[in-house]
């Protein structure tokens, strides 16, 4: 590791100086935060489940049409990508009333939404990534109009797709966090593209008959299994296959 540049290191995920120019390394970590940095915590194999789910959803994704910033899993922890500008907003979508909503609003959580919600927060750790309107965006300039009108097109076919690719395996999409970067080619032309990473850690997923969590609110409310529920998500989606619970584990984090 120590023979690459580190870039930036967040809160569940490394990044490095790539191979090529516009590439970057993104290295998931088992490190997990909630409440705004508040409550820590390691989920063991977290960042080996993380890479893998994220590489499955983007791949998909790119499938039907979504620029994405993915290019390859390189290894158990590591996947490259390509350099991007982060656009400094949490895409939030909504098909169930779960979390921040139900709090704010005083809402019941579970309540099926009567059409797809799109929020944005800004993503300001100081501040406590605070929710923003499209106004603001475009006032502060963090995005442009047209920007905007890429990003929810985009986010509302992300949504379509997985919350079919989730319900395929008995699994609910309750709402999702995304990030967007603005990826420039040889000509300087930009384009929005899905950026950062989808997994369990930025998803809420209740199984379909259960309604138990298979996400990261078993962390933030100490429900145990953490590293189970992450386990079952992949194994849901078919990508775990011959490796057992010790290959996760002691996934190193090279080669
Ligand atoms: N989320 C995230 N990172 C954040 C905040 C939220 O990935 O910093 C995800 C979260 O996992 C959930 C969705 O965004 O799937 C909506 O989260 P909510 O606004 O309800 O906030 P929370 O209850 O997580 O504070």
């Amino acid at each position: 590791m120590s023979r690459r540049r580190r870039i930036y290191e967040g809160k569940a995920k490394i990044l490095f100086e790539g191979p090529e120019p516009g590439t970057i390394v993104q290295y998931f970590k088992d490190d997990a935060t909630a409440f705004n940095n508040q409550k820590r915590g390691t989920i063991t194999g977290k960042g080996v489940l993380n890479n893998r789910i994220s590489e499955y959803i983007m791949t998909k994704l790119g499938e039907i049409g979504v620029p994405t910033h993915f290019v390859r899993r390189l290894n158990m922890r590591e996947q490259l990508i390509k350099q991007v500008e982060i656009i400094p907003l949490e895409v939030v979508v909504r098909n169930v009333v779960a979390g921040s909503l139900a709090q704010r609003l005083g809402l019941e959580e579970g309540t099926a939404l009567p059409r797809s919600i799109i929020e944005f927060y800004y993503k300001n750790d100081k501040l406590g990534d605070p929710m923003v309107s499209e106004e603001h965006i475009t006032a502060f300039g963090w995005a442009a109009t047209q920007d905007l009108d890429d990003i929810m097109a985009l986010a509302l076919r992300i949504n379509d797709f997985m919350v079919g690719l989730f319900l395929g395996v008995g699994i609910r999409l309750i709402d999702f966090k995304i990030e967007f970067g603005r990826l420039y080619d040889d000509q300087d032309m930009m384009r929005i593209v899905l950026a950062d990473e989808i997994s369990p850690d930025s998803c809420r997923l209740w199984d379909l008959k259960t309604n138990e969590k298979m996400d990261k609110d078993r962390f933030r409310r100490d429900l145990g299994g953490v590293e189970e529920a992450y386990q079952e998500v992949a194994r849901r989606l078919g990508i775990l296959p011959e490796a057992n619970v010790q290959d996760i584990k002691g996934g190193s984090s090279m080669h």
